[in-house]
């Protein structure tokens, strides 16, 4: 380790050199009461910035991030505060390309177990992407100096410091937590998939920002499906539950379901104060099915759903390089269930038709042993009996899935409103099939050494040029997940897959190492893409098993 003595000197002979010769400042360097580490210097001054390391002397007191959750909201706090001073003290830019910004790793609205801040009882360390200076493509090292010397210290000072607004802050952060915590939890004790609490503000403000919509109408329980909460910091919480079994949601176009549903899928993550879903709470396995035309398929058992094609293609481990609307979702189900989804989330309106349903008058007029689809709703109920599955489906237009419904919920401009009785008026009788568990995702992965991931944007990330469409994966919600992608899939390609293992093992086996001993011991030194936001082996999967290489 090198002194910042020894940074300064090194600053002022590279000065005015060519860009390259940044490359020797890579290292650690201790500056009195913190260290700073360059972990990656940028080629020139227009590729992605440098990657930077502080690692601060902790003040903050243990109780603010003694269990998992509280760790993760501190962590997140803390990013968010140095985002706010990294706006108020980061200088603009200076010289060429990306010289002199100083950023960290975005956030939105969601509370997610990241990397860009560490808490340890000792440290708090920060990552950080600095533009290293140059004019044109010549060093500018007296304006590195500045940042280096004093504009960082300066924001490390500001966001580390242990002080009485800090405490405050912490204090709320950390009740927050406990009380998200405190619902997740109960919802399996009380056997619920999910739960919205009254007053939650559900709709975003637009298609692009995932802010609270103002002036929105606030959510509310219909008396029938309330259920109070003791939360130990909120207090008694009253809020819809949603049951574990079959969830209908129903209503007239614009009122409001899809809106719901969307609050749902996202309540696998908490959610920062002042978002509207603080308090909309779903277990945490809950997958979003949707159709996917032109997938990829690596050898799924989707022949619960689709048997006797036309084409003879085994569906008992069906390959294809561009799978069909009720194929894809078919190998979204299976791969759902493979993973340990237990509650899956479908919307009518992203759904293919076919694999929903099949009404009375095409089955009389295409018979049964002529058509390879067997759709959703004959084995939903044995989802749920037999493999403990939930499902909570919108379904504007057919009425075919009130008949199968435990429950059946209206919205109503905006309002929730039980209508189950009503709808069992109107049902009819469904043939059912079983399902069982079986090996759905069979195909074994080969090891594989990727030279280059890249994200590009949240929905895409590519190995060694191959692109995985990521878009139809509604439950990532950022870069940060896109990134942790990256490094996690050629890890696992490399150091997990043996010729043996299938995409559903080596997502679990990630999963349990990133719970195990953290991200960060699968994420490259120089991490090239950012700092990552853990995933879930579901996605993980996802991600897997629509990589056209493996
Ligand atoms: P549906 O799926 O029933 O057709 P959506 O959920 O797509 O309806 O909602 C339709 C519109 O209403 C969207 O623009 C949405 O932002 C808005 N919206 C949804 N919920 C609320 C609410 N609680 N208050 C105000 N506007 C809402
Ligand atoms: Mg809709």
């Amino acid at each position: 380790m090198k002194t910042q003595d020894e940074l300064k000197r090194q600053l002022r002979q590279i000065d005015r050199k060519g860009y390259k010769a940044y490359k020797t400042l890579e290292g650690e360097y201790r500056f009195g009461s913190y260290l700073l580490c360059i972990d990656h210097v940028q080629g020139d001054p227009f590729a992605t910035p440098s990657r930077v390391r502080l690692r601060y002397q902790n003040r903050i007191p243990e109780e603010y991030f003694e269990s998992r959750h509280r760790k993760t909201a501190a962590e997140d706090y803390l990013l968010r505060r140095l985002h706010r001073n990294l706006r108020s003290g980061g200088k603009e830019r200076r010289g060429s390309g990306k010289s002199g910004l100083i950023t960290a790793c975005r956030v939105g609205q969601e509370i997610l177990e990241r990397t860009a801040v560490l808490l340890s009882p000792e440290t708090i360390e920060a990552r950080l992407e600095i533009g290293f200076p140059a004019y044109g493509r010549t060093i500018a090292a007296g304006e590195l100096e500045e940042i280096l010397f004093v504009s960082l210290p300066e924001i490390a000072r500001k966001t580390c410091s242990f002080d009485a607004g800090m405490k405050r802050e912490l204090e709320e952060t950390a009740a927050l937590a406990d009380d998200q915590q405190y619902i997740r939890e109960a919802l399996a004790k009380q056997g619920l998939a999910a739960f919205l609490a009254d007053g939650s503000i559900l709709p975003r403000e637009s298609g692009v920002s995932q802010r609270p919509m103002k002036g929105a109408v606030p959510f509310r329980s219909p008396e029938s499906a309330a259920v109070t909460l003791q939360l130990p910091h909120r207090g008694p919480t009253r809020g819809m539950g949603i049951r574990q079994g079959i969830t209908v949601i129903v209503g007239g176009g614009y009122h409001g379901k899809s809106t719901l549903l969307k609050a749902v899928e996202r309540g696998v993550y908490n959610h920062i104060s002042g978002d509207g879903r603080e308090y909309v709470i779903t277990d945490e396995t809950a997958f979003k099915l949707r159709a996917e035309e032109g997938r990829c398929i690596h050898q799924v058992d989707i022949s619960l759903f689709i048997s006797n094609l036309p084409s003879r293609a085994d569906t008992e481990a069906f390959v294809t390089e561009n799978a069909s609307g009720s194929t894809s979702q078919a190998a979204n189900t299976v791969e759902a269930l493979a993973c340990g989804s237990r509650v899956l989330l479908i919307d009518e309106d992203t759904s293919a038709t076919n694999f929903m349903v099949r009404d009375d008058r095409m089955a009389r007029l295409v018979e049964d042993r002529k058509e390879p689809i067997t759709p959703f709703i004959r084995f939903i109920r044995s989802l749920y009996t037999d493999l403990g599955v939930s499902t909570i489906l919108v379904a504007g237009s057919s009425g075919a899935y009130l008949s199968v419904a435990d429950t059946v919920l209206q919205m109503d401009c905006y309002e929730a409103r039980e209508v189950t009785k009503k709808a069992k008026e109107l049902a009819e009788k469904v043939t059912e099939g079983k399902a069982e568990r079986k090996r759905w995702v069979k195909k074994p992965i080969s090891p594989r050494r990727i030279e280059k991931a890249r994200v590009h944007g949240w929905d895409t990330v590519s190995f060694d040029k191959t692109e995985v469409d990521l878009r139809y994966l509604e439950q990532i919600v950022d870069e940060t997940q896109t990134a942790a992608l990256a490094y996690l899939i050629p890890w696992l390609l490399e150091k997990g897959a043996d010729g043996k293992r299938t995409a559903v093992e080596l997502a679990l086996l990630a999963e349990e190492k990133i719970r195990k001993d953290g991200l960060l011991s699968m994420v490259p030194r120089n991490y090239g893409a950012g700092a990552p936001a853990a995933v879930r082996a579901l996605e993980i999967l996802a991600c897997l098993q629509r990589y056209r290489m493996i």
